[in-house]
């Protein structure tokens, strides 16, 4: 009999197993997947999940590997500059926002969960049924061409968006897809930004870039329609219509259109089952939250068990957590709102508000919500 069981070793399931084999708990990781994910989605990683990986001493890695963002440059049409957002007052600890590939990412904490608590991922491991007898959970997965059983006081759904933790406990998850599409691509950084984020609004829709380790960065345009095959040129095309640089179409080394959600699961705690992450809640990826969402998630909750797991304690962690969920998703919306395509006197006004916003001393509020520290 194991305390935990975790569905889904992406990057909240190994962060939870990493949580829980620093409070001596014992549980196992279950992820179908037989190799670790090799696409790069997030790479922002906020200051509130730093100091959380500090905690448990595996934060240096992550800071070896990413590269980090202090600021964010906000520009306008024809390159107009209409502000800066300094990171440096988010956290004295880490007064930045680390960028690293989500594939990078997940490689260090299935090392540091290795390293903490060998043996507990198990990888090829698809969990299949889930049944809640009362004092302890079993779960049904099959592994190898074999069906296994295991059991546990709590089992925790991190299977991603399309958990099938929460379609077994039917828990509803309503939501929606915003009408905005995007394009994004990795090249080599021909740009003189070096270590800032830029947010270009452009009349035609936002056109955001972020430094990736490796001398690489990241593009990514608002388009009207979803592209469904995407070549690297479509985005080459934008940039050099948007702000005019430049990009090697050839040395593309990721490129992917997607669309954005919004979901949040009716409740994240039924029984002895508990959903975090994507599996609880979807945000747009358009500001770089989900991911640490669902760490936070993960910190909460080894909190609720370091402390008994009360019933009281549960139902103020799925309080706090769908909190936290709701305001990522209205920081994406205003995120995207501002990244909307405008007419000319629309977009004078935009530059106009920005531009006021940012020199009015609302900066370090900014700063605060684009680095998640109001959650
Ligand atoms: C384009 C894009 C950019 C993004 N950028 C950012 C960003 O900059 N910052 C940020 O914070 N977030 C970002 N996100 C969101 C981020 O990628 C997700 O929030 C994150 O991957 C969620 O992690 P998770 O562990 O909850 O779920 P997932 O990453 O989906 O992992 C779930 C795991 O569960 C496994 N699994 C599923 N079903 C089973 C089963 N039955 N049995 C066993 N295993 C199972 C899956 O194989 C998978 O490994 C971005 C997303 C996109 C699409």
């Amino acid at each position: 009999m194991l305390d935990v069981l975790i569905v889904g070793g992406g990057p909240v399931g190994l962060f939870l197993g990493c949580l829980l084999a620093s409070r001596g708990l014992t549980f196992r990781v279950l992820e179908r997947r037989a190799e670790a994910g090799a696409h790069s989605r997030a790479i922002g990683i906020h200051p509130p999940a730093l100091e959380a990986f500090e905690t448990l001493g595996i934060a240096s890695p992550l800071l070896a590997a990413g590269v980090r963002i202090t600021s964010g440059l906000v520009r306008g049409e024809r390159g107009a500059v209409l502000g800066e957002l300094e990171f440096g007052s988010v956290s004295a600890r880490f007064p930045f926002i680390l960028s690293l590939p989500q594939q990078r990412t997940e490689q260090i904490l299935e090392a540091e969960l290795e390293r903490l608590a060998p043996g507990t991922l198990q990888r090829g491991a698809e969990v299949k049924a889930v049944q809640d007898v009362g004092p302890h959970v079993t779960v049904t997965y099959e592994q190898r061409g074999q069906t296994h059983k295991a059991q546990a006081r709590y089992v925790v759904g991190a299977d991603g968006c399309r958990s099938l933790m929460r379609g077994l406990a039917q828990i509803p998850y309503p939501g929606a897809t915003y009408a905005d599409k995007y394009l994004m691509g990795d090249f080599p950084d021909t740009t003189a930004f070096g270590g800032a984020a830029v947010i270009g609004l452009h009349a035609g829709g936002v056109l955001e870039s972020f430094p990736l380790p490796g001398g690489l960065r990241r593009w990514v345009a608002r388009t009207d329609t979803l592209h469904a095959s995407p070549v690297a040129a479509d985005l080459t095309a934008l940039v050099q219509q948007r702000n005019g640089h430049h990009l090697p179409s050839g040395e593309c080394s990721m490129l992917s259109a997607f669309e954005v959600r919004h979901h949040l699961a009716a409740q994240m705690v039924r029984g002895r089952l508990i959903l975090i992450g994507d599996a609880a809640h979807e945000v747009s990826p358009i500001g770089g939250q989900g991911m640490n969402l669902g760490w936070l998630d993960a910190a909460a909750l080894a909190d609720v068990w370091g402390n008994g797991a009360s019933a009281r304690a549960l139902a103020s962690f799925e309080r706090e957590r769908r909190r936290a969920a709701q305001m990522a998703t209205r920081q994406a919306e205003i995120n995207m709102f501002f990244g909307r395509p405008a007419e000319t006197v629309g977009q004078r006004r935009r530059e106009w508000l920005v531009r006021g916003l940012l020199a009015s001393g609302a900066g370090p509020l900014m700063a605060k919500a684009f680095t998640m520290r109001w959650l």
